[in-house]
């Protein structure tokens, strides 16, 4: 018999309760060790897609391949031997691409039309979902798509299973040290039970019940005024789609209701998902800064595929224009940094950023771009993905070139405070 604590099956057959702030501390806990996944990688594992591939997953697994220095095996189902059956596997892909589907004894059920899970149907298009143990992991679904669901906003793989319906986490769970119980929650469920919603042509807030003093209409106002005077300052189209935005109390709040789940320890201020930005909190300036990324996003796509020295730069660089003392301890830092930075790996394919210094520098570098060549120039730069080659092709100069003029041009802007 298997036993369930759950939270939204409670919360369905009492209706009175509905409205009741679910406790967070007993949720599903994120294992920010990954403890299973070390396990499970430590015995070594073969990656396994179906026969049929397509450019999505082709694209993940390269991506997933090279968290290992591409040193992983992958197989087509078809590859397999009967002994890799009793291997470690990770299986990737489309459920319905697979043949043998039974033979990977997973607790997730092939059906004609999706998969069953705890005894849920799974059919919608986006559904998929990722599933840990000692000597399984799967990241699948009924459409290769799902996989970015399951990647976003944070690693799945602390948390035993996670359903993801429309490419966003909804139902997460645990299984508890008997494996037929299973501690599980829905993240739709916090964000209704624990969130009061104020809806407004312009935003859609959700602000956390534990936070009592707030004014609804004057965060509208500062946040209105903020997208009139950020997209003109950078000459940048308003959002095209409404932004929900939530508030939180505490660190456990932020982490859990964002889905930012791997964002273990240290404090976290603002996070900015697909479509929403998450705040502790609701310091005007601390919206501002995630809206400001969602409105570059609205206009350049995912900040996860940008350099953190543009994409938080722009951010900092727009503060700093209007604050002169905080640019001066920016520009401070990054002169002093001026010959200990590693730039190239700050612009390269893993956009390395440390989020102490990075931040005032990338502020300052920004503000370099603009000065030397504009803001339509920076947007340009902005809108790539390659951004060490597209130096050539924006600037008119190798990233080398670009660099030791920014050192020169730091240079004089560090002298000219001076005076
Ligand atoms: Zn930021």
């Amino acid at each position: 018999m298997k036993t369930i604590i759950s939270i939204f099956l409670t919360f369905l057959s009492m209706p009175e309760c509905y409205s009741q702030y679910i406790d967070l501390t007993t949720i599903p806990k994120y294992d920010c060790e990954h403890k299973k996944e070390n396990l499970f990688v430590s015995k070594g594992f073969t990656f396994v897609i179906p026969d049929v591939t397509d450019s999505i997953l082709n694209e993940r697994m390269e991506v997933y391949s090279s968290w290992y220095n591409d040193t992983i095996k992958i197989k087509k189902e078809s590859e397999l031997l009967r002994a890799d059956y009793y291997k470690n596997l990770w299986i990737v892909g489309k459920i319905s691409d697979f043949k043998n589907w039974k033979r990977f004894k997973l607790p997730i059920q092939k059906i004609d039309n999706g998969f069953i899970f705890r005894g849920a149907e799974y059919t919608n298009n986006l559904d998929g979902i990722s599933y840990i143990d000692t000597n399984r992991i799967a990241y699948v679904g009924n459409d290769n798509m799902c996989l970015f669901g399951i990647r976003e906003p944070s690693y799945s793989n602390g948390m035993d299973f996670t359903i993801t319906q429309n490419l966003r986490k909804t139902i997460f769970g645990n299984y508890l040290n008997d494996s037929d119980s299973i501690n599980v929650s829905d993240l739709r469920l916090l964000r209704e039970n624990n969130y009061r919603f104020y809806p407004t042509k312009f935003m859609n807030f959700y602000v956390s019940k534990k936070i009592d003093s707030f004014n609804i209409d004057q965060i509208e106002h500062a946040q209105k005024s903020f997208c009139q005077d950020f997209c003109k300052f950078f000459n940048l189209a308003y959002p095209k789609e409404k932004i929900k935005a939530f508030f939180h109390s505490d660190q456990l709040e932020i982490l859990m209701v964002s889905g930012y789940w791997d964002r273990c320890g240290g404090s976290i201020g603002g996070l900015s998902p697909k479509g929403e930005i998450h705040t502790k909190g609701t310091s005007t300036e601390l919206i501002s800064h995630e809206f400001g990324h969602k409105i570059f996003e609205s206009n350049f796509g995912s900040s996860d595929d940008k350099v953190g020295y543009l994409s938080e730069g722009v951010i900092r660089y727009y503060f700093n224009s209007k604050n002169a003392n905080q640019y001066y301890k920016d520009l401070e830092i990054a002169y002093k940094k001026i010959d200990g930075i590693n730039y190239i790996s700050r612009f390269d394919d893993y956009g390395r950023f440390d989020f102490g210094d990075d931040y005032p520098i990338s502020g300052v570098f920004t503000k370099y771009i603009v000065d030397s060549y504009g803001i339509d120039k920076l947007n340009l730069y902005y809108s790539k993905f390659e951004f060490v080659k597209s130096t050539n092709l924006i600037f008119d100069k190798s990233f080398e070139e670009f660099i030791n003029d920014y050192k020169e041009w730091l240079k004089k802007e560090y002298e000219r405070k001076e005076e």
